[in-house]
């Protein structure tokens, strides 16, 4: 079997490639290099399994996660390919069974650590065995400028030299331009191909809020809308990460913390617990989710404000991978801003670094703020251009409306001038409102011309205003004074009366309108989906694996509403190549006639 498409529908049990993965495995089938930049979900691992097994020898995989190389060999066994790794978890006569095997080339596929690949040992290995490609996975982690920089990564450059005749194709999902290159640069993949697949992810629902109580934002957001769903909620902090685990599950939900002060055996168990089970919510810091392979997450929540659009985007980027509709939450206010920016002014780096840092966090302001599409926005960002509103996302949905805010913003900025751009947004807007606290009359704002002229509007209509003041580049907040906001250039032309500005009407959430609980087509049975369920259930126990390794949830979902009882028509499923049909056909195809005869 040498042809992509026939391994594609014979493995794998897919009908056809998402682009631009054919052309991927074209370019490495041809013996040529790739650079492939696809977001979360999109298809990066067939784009080297299936040249692997198209090409003679072993395809040799670079994952810096140590904690999935099981499943994912597990999931590769379970198709019928030969896989198998190399990592620290391994006892030696374990390790050298491995060895001897790849030497002998009966491997399709085998995963090894950057760590490991670098040593002696393993070059030695590699020299004496037929080799169908290298994949240098989650590519990113060569950037000195990213979280998830591996100084392992950097040796990875001698691949090409060692081995100039094996194909390369390096993947990452971490899009922007300069990480991009860096990679190019480190790897030596000048001469690659590069593909850059659409960034559009149009099952995910876009929603961003304005933080009342978070907490309780959240609660009526899981209720209402997720129930019984597996999902992600990122914080900034350990302690956060802690303390709404803790209780979420008062709350009745199974919540597990994930940050990097955890021991590495808990935070195993959590995301085991994450990937076997159902249901399960992680509450994690950006220590959590590179790699994580769970189609079925159905919602991902921002209780903070992510530093960048591309976190932002990476981390949402883990719902939904399955295709079927899952949710992108957040929740921010003017405190997010302060706290992060607090936290890139206590960072080591360059003032160069910082102000860079700096324009990709307005630019995640900006998104917060829009009135417009949020999805036509956030491709914008990547380059990438929608012609229409998505029609998928809150403000598409629920257009905000707003205002004509040049007169408060100009009474805003004032009176942060006329007290020397000292004081922090809550004593300014006791001024405008001509409060008679104590720190007014300790520092005599009571005589000032701006005192009193804001009582038009209340505590929170001010909060928003200088909240998108912030947001917007009109103001910034200097840390150095315990958050006291001061002008910026950019407010000259409104003070002048040379400019307007709209901004949007915060309106306090209300009931969520529908319930999404069951993604389910309306046709399902849900008895013969619970059966299903079930008959997964066993196997996934009986073979060590996460259910949806068996089959996902769509390829259940197909099963109930096509209903096929015999080994053809089970085949024709999507998801079902030639091992699983099988293997589990049989089992499957009787609970259904049961059902049916039932
Ligand atoms: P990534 O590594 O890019 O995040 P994966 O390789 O894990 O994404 O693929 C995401 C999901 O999409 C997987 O569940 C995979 O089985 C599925 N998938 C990939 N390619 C296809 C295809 N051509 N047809 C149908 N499903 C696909
Ligand atoms: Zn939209």
């Amino acid at each position: 079997m040498t042809n992509p498409s026939d391994i594609l529908q014979q493995v794998f049990g897919f009908t056809s490639f998402r682009p631009p993965q054919d052309q991927i495995i074209e370019t490495l089938v041809a013996g040529g290099d790739a650079m492939v930049l696809m977001p979360t979900g999109g298809g990066k691992s067939l784009c080297y399994q299936i040249p692997a097994l198209v090409r003679p020898g072993c395809g040799i995989v670079i994952s810096p996660l140590i904690a999935l190389m099981q499943d994912q060999v597990n999931a590769m066994r379970l198709l019928g390919v030969k896989a198998a790794f190399l990592n620290s978890t391994l006892a030696a006569d374990e390790a050298q069974e491995i060895e001897q095997q790849l030497r002998n080339g009966v491997l399709d596929l085998l995963y090894i650590a950057p760590e490991r690949l670098t040593q002696a040992r393993t070059l030695q290995m590699l020299r004496e065995a037929e080799l169908a490609l290298f994949a240098i996975d989650e590519a990113h982690c060569v950037s000195q400028w990213g979280h998830d920089f591996r100084a392992d990564y950097l040796q990875l450059s001698l691949l090409h030299e060692l081995f100039p005749q094996v194909p390369r194709i390096a993947l990452t999902a971490t899009a922007d331009t300069r990480t991009r290159n860096e990679i190019i640069s480190r790897l030596q993949l000048e001469q690659a191909q590069q593909f850059l697949a659409g960034f559009d992810r149009p099952n995910i629902r876009y929603r961003i809020a304005l933080k009342h109580n978070g907490k309780q934002q959240l609660q009526k957001f899981l209720k209402s809308e997720h129930p019984n769903d597996a999902g992600i909620v990122y914080c900034l902090s350990r302690k956060k990460t802690e303390d709404i685990a803790q209780w979420l599950n008062q709350q009745g939900f199974k919540a597990y913390p994930y940050h990097a002060g955890l021991s590495a055996e808990l935070r195993a168990r959590h995301q085991s617990e994450f990937l076997r089970e159902e249901g399960v919510i992680i509450v994690a810091t950006i220590a959590f989710g590179m790699g994580i392979d769970k189609p079925n997450v159905r919602f991902v929540a921002h209780l903070d404000l992510p530093k960048t659009i591309e976190s932002y985007y990476q981390e949402t980027g883990r719902a939904g991978r399955d295709g079927e509709p899952a949710t992108a939450w957040m929740v921010y206010g003017l405190q997010d801003v302060i706290k992060l920016r607090q936290m890139m002014e206590g960072s080591e780096g360059s003032e160069e670094h910082k102000r860079a840092e700096q324009q990709r966090l307005n630019a995640m302001l900006g998104l917060c703020e829009i009135t417009s599409c949020r999805r036509q926005a956030l491709l914008d960002y990547f380059d990438e251009h929608l012609e229409q509103p998505c029609g998928n996302c809150d403000t598409c949905l629920d257009p905000p409306q707003t205002w004509d805010g040049t007169e408060a913003a100009r009474k805003a900025l004032s009176v942060a001038f006329r007290t020397e751009q000292r004081f922090g947004v809550n004593h300014l807007i006791e001024v405008l409102r001509g409060a008679d606290s104590d720190k007014i009359f300790q520092f005599g704002h009571q005589h000032l011309p701006v005192y009193g002229i804001g009582k038009d509007l209340d505590n929170n209509q001010w909060r928003s205003v200088f909240r998108q003041l912030v947001a917007r580049g009109y103001m910034s907040v200097d840390l150095e004074r315990y958050g006291a906001l001061r002008l910026e250039e950019k407010c000259r032309p409104l003070l002048r009366n040379e400019e307007t500005i709209a901004l949007r009407k915060d309106i306090k959430p209300k009931a969520a309108k529908q319930q999404t609980k069951v993604h389910l087509a309306p046709d399902v049975d849900i008895a013969l989906w619970e059966a299903l369920r079930e008959c997964r259930r066993g196997y996934a126990e009986e073979l060590g694996v996460p259910p949806y390794v068996v089959f996902h949830d769509s390829t259940l979902q197909e099963m109930c509403l096509r209903l096929p009882q015999n080994m053809e028509e089970f085949g024709e499923l999507s998801g079902v190549g030639e091992r699983k049909l099988e293997r589990y056909g049989p089992a499957f195809i009787s609970v259904i006639t049961e059902h049916l005869a039932a």
